[in-house]
């Protein structure tokens, strides 16, 4: 199977993504409903390291806000109305609908066991800058 790097788009050999529910209900829209799935390999390929590690860390903070404000806003909305149904239901939609708001920034993780991946930073980062 050929395999094509998330960041440039390109038909390259590099690290695998890991198939996690997010890629699992892209693949399956693509196969069910647009009919254009093209079976790549997805992967991020070694030129694109650096910036796919800032773009994951910068989804993941993204996500926990999100997350964050569909949480905290559920809790007041318990502390003001009292716990009922309402607003636990309305809670649970809010959290979802951030949750999915968070989606359209999506970065998945990659199919390496640890170690390997900071070996592979680590190597990099001999030659550039070291940041964080
Ligand atoms: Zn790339």
């Amino acid at each position: 199977m050929e395999s094509r790097c998330i960041i440039c788009g390109l038909e390259k050999k590099g690290l695998k993504v890991k198939e996690d529910h997010v890629i699992y209900v892209i693949r399956w829209f693509k196969r069910n409903v647009s009919r254009n799935e093209k079976g790549y390999d997805l992967v991020v390929c070694r030129d694109c390291y650096k910036k796919y590690s800032s773009a994951r860390s910068s989804y993941n903070r993204k996500l926990f806000a999100y997350l964050g404000i569909g949480i905290l806003a559920t809790v007041l909305w318990i502390a003001v109305g009292g716990i009922k149904l309402y607003s636990i239901a309305a809670g649970i939609v809010l959290i979802a609908f951030m949750y999915l708001l968070s989606l359209l920034s999506y970065i998945p993780g990659l199919d390496v066991k640890k170690p390997a991946l900071e070996k592979g930073a680590n190597a990099r980062s001999d030659r550039s800058h070291r940041r964080e």
